[in-house]
């Protein structure tokens, strides 16, 4: 393909993509094959000669458009949002265009700089502690996903160099009496993280949450008490701000200062929640983060900015260097030496990476603060009005206290009803929901914050939801 097509079928590719935005309320919101379905319209070998573009272009729309679910339907109202936006794509397309490695400052100092400084923007947009600023001993890194974050953290915490344990962790590895704490709300990322580090889950402590599904801090100190008593070493901890069923947020001004207590590392994961703190009045589920030695949030989730974007902040980067620096010498290079720029490769798992800052400064200078401020306002107010909905229905009940955009609710009908519902609700196609499990109980969970959702999806989605609960009764 030579430039010139490039410019003739980028031009196709982007119309596709705008025609795509404006019809994708069209499509039923689940995909509808069954397994295999696709596989079976692809041939068996690779072509040996290229083929024409258009015919690249026809058999996505023939073979792969019927088996995507359609994530950006503003009838997406399932699991948590991965929402995207045209700044984004764009920026995600010149990041590709570009094709750069942004292992080392030096291999595209842009690549580096450009993220620094929007992590630093992200700081006063959230408000977040000055010490996770760049300019201090922190700083922030774009990982690929919160479950990344979590790990890197976990191995952070790990790693600091503690006075009562001088030993060299990285020659000999985590220390067996090293463990770690999170909530039985938490995201199943921690326990794979604990796994992937070598530490086994036996040494995760699953703490039990409260009525409202936010960690008991009473518990949390219970435990590494009897820890310590069996000379345990309590090491990391997991809070969540918006937890992955319900939204609850654990209590971190507690669950920091017992932290402190126990020179234990506290990770703080708002994969999904943290954008709403662009807004001044859903601040208040930070209180307690200044206690935190790491926090990671997903604009990839809520944010408008497409997968993947996860930015992860440290208090101090030194642990996590400690981890996860190697330096062949290969790399070796003179920027590096001087000591004065930052190579975001020791901050994480992979050596090589994207430029991914561009799609989240497209994001945020094309929006602006303010316009994302609107529309997570909206998302939230619209999640109120559905909680009203449910509360004032006699066959609907609430199951948590409605959090931010997320509302878990049920048929009162008991769980087979509530199956059906979903199931009925999801092969219609008008929209897609899905389900979690609390006090046992299956839970539905509608969760609004797709780019192009407006209240008046909410409300067919409500209309839909009584109705098809009508008909089944
Ligand atoms: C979505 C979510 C995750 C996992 O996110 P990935 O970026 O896909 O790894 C982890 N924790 C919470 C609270 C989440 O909402």
């Amino acid at each position: 393909m030579t430039p010139e097509d490039f410019r003739k079928h980028g031009r196709e590719v982007v119309d596709w993509i705008a025609d795509y935005m404006e019809q994708v309320d069209q499509y039923p919101v689940l995909s509808r094959v069954e397994p295999g379905d696709i596989r079976a319209q692809l041939p068996d070998s690779p072509p040996l000669q290229g083929e024409a573009f258009d015919q690249i272009l026809e058999d996505v729309n023939r073979v792969i458009l019927p088996g995507i679910t359609h994530w950006q339907s503003p009838n997406f109202f399932g699991y948590f949002p991965a929402n995207t936006s045209p700044p984004s794509i764009l920026g995600e397309l010149l990041a590709a265009g570009l094709g750069v490695q942004g292992m080392l400052w030096t291999t595209s100092p842009a690549c580096t700089e450009l993220e620094q400084h929007v992590l630093d923007w992200l700081i006063e947009m959230l408000d977040l502690p000055a010490t996770f600023h760049s300019s201090g001993d922190g700083g922030g890194v774009i990982q690929d996903t919160a479950s990344s974050a979590t790990l890197c953290a976990l191995l952070a915490a790990c790693y600091r160099e503690q006075s009562d344990n001088p030993r060299d962790t990285r020659r000999l590895g985590i220390d067996s009496w090293q463990v770690a704490y999170t909530s039985d709300q938490a995201h199943s990322s921690v326990e794979k993280a604990m796994m992937i580090a070598g530490i086994g889950t036996d040494r995760l402590r699953v703490i039990d949450s409260d009525e409202n599904w936010s960690m008991r801090p009473d518990l949390l100190k219970q435990q590494m008490d009897i820890d310590r008593s069996h000379g345990l070493k309590p090491t990391f901890v997991c809070a969540t701000v918006g937890t992955t069923s319900s939204g609850a947020v654990d209590p971190l001004p507690a669950i920091g200062a017992i932290c402190r207590d126990h020179g234990a590392w506290l990770h703080v994961d708002a994969a999904m929640a943290g954008t709403a703190a662009i807004c001044p009045e859903f601040r208040e589920m930070h209180d307690g983060l200044e206690l935190a030695d790491s926090y990671a949030f997903n604009p990839h989730k809520w944010m408008f900015v497409n997968f993947d974007c996860d930015c992860f902040y440290v208090a101090d980067r030194r642990p996590l260097l400690r981890a996860l620096s190697v330096l062949p010498d290969y790399l070796r290079n003179r920027a590096s030496q001087s000591g004065e720029v930052v190579d975001f490769r020791d901050w994480h798992i992979p050596l090589g990476r994207r430029f991914r800052a561009l799609k989240l400064w497209f994001v945020i200078r094309s929006f602006g603060v303010q316009e994302l401020q609107q529309k997570i306002r909206s998302h939230v107010e619209w999640a109120g009005r559905f909680a009203d909905w449910v509360s004032a229905d006699d066959d609907f009940e609430l199951v948590a206290p409605r959090s931010l955009n997320l509302v878990c609710f049920r048929h009162k009908g008991g769980d087979d009803m509530n199956r059906k519902l979903l199931d009925a609700l999801n092969d219609s196609g008008d929209l897609f929901l899905t389900h979690t499990q609390l006090d046992d109980r299956l839970t539905l969970r509608l969760s609004i914050a797709q780019t192009s959702t407006t209240l008046e999806h909410v409300e067919r989605a409500w209309a839909a939801i009584r109705g098809t609960a009508t008909e089944l009764a």
